[in-house]
């Protein structure tokens, strides 16, 4: 009886993992950047930050089918108001340009180290998935599931995107523009407004809530190379797969799940929602 309470305990342990290693994780950039930085801000925000993916994944991991969307609103909404609008912070990848050109690690360029460049190693696209503010008003969206075949020539946009922010912020420090923090403000102001009107537009044309993820994110060209590595991703179980091709219909990025290698069709899109996992019959996918 005592042996059986044990192993349940266990397993109910080995079920939270996750959200235990992304505290720890959290916490750890949190107090290393405090101390080296000897800035109070990055503990609280980097805190706050860990504490809501922590939390939401273990709901998520409890069944809660809101997990997502509280992890979402939780994160995206500090960040774009908060960080964004409040503190006046581009966080855009303009505002990653504008720091980086400045060669001041903080701001836009943590984010991008932790959230876009090497957090993907670890943990994929879970940025995409729980904590950006784009795709925390496009997941209200009724397109949950693409209605369309996905249109893979079209994805080139957001390599033209990523130029695009680049020429733009090296315009701006070529041509030394004064007042250039306030321009940055205004950016990212116009730069929000036009993801998410161009965000509702693609994904109502294509029946597609994620339709800008696909297209046009330019965010997409640091994500997809790092997550193709990423430690955290969806296994599947090929011997147990019967090719119902439920996995596919859920998924929202067109990945071809049912395969185990990494080289699998769109996988580097895999934004971690475990749709798929859900919806398997032969329990193949984890
Ligand atoms: S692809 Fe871009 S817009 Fe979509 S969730 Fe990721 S970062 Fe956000
Ligand atoms: S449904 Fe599965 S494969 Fe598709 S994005 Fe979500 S976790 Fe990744
Ligand atoms: S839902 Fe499961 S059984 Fe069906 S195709 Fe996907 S992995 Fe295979």
């Amino acid at each position: 009886m005592v042996k059986r309470t044990t192993t349940k305990n266990r397993s109910g342990f080995s079920k939270y993992l996750v959200s235990i290693l992304l505290f720890l994780l959290f916490e750890t950039v949190a107090i290393t950047l405090w101390l080296t930085k000897n800035n109070l801000f990055y503990l609280l925000n980097f805190s706050y930050i860990g504490c809501c993916l922590s939390l939401g994944t273990a709901l998520f991991t409890a069944g809660k089918r809101y997990a997502r969307h509280f992890v979402q609103l939780a994160v995206g909404c500090y960040m774009l108001l908060y960080l964004g609008v409040f503190s006046r912070e581009n966080m855009q990848i303009e505002g990653f340009w504008y720091y980086l050109f400045l060669s001041t690690f903080e701001a836009a360029t943590i984010h991008y180290a932790v959230a876009k460049i090497f957090g993907p190693l670890l943990f994929g696209r879970g940025w995409c998935g729980y904590a950006c503010w784009t795709a925390m008003v496009l997941d209200f969206l009724p397109y949950k599931q693409p209605q369309k075949p996905r249109k893979e020539k079209l994805g080139i946009l957001r390599y033209v995107m990523f130029l695009l922010s680049l020429a733009l912020v090296s315009a701006l420090f070529l041509m030394q523009v004064t007042h250039l923090e306030k321009i940055m403000f205004w950016m990212f102001l116009a730069g929000n407004a036009f993801y998410y009107l161009s965000g509702i537009t693609l994904a109502l044309i294509f029946k597609d809530n994620r339709a800008f993820c696909k297209y046009l994110c330019p965010v997409t060209v640091f994500l997809k190379p790092m997550s193709y590595f990423s430690l955290l991703r969806v296994h599947c179980d090929e011997r147990k797969c019967v090719h119902c091709g439920k996995c596919l219909q859920v998924c929202p990025m067109n990945v071809e799940v049912n395969k185990e290698t990494r080289k699998r069709k769109n996988g580097t899109e895999c934004i971690l929602c475990y749709e798929c996992t859900k919806s398997c019959p032969k329990k193949a996918l984890h």
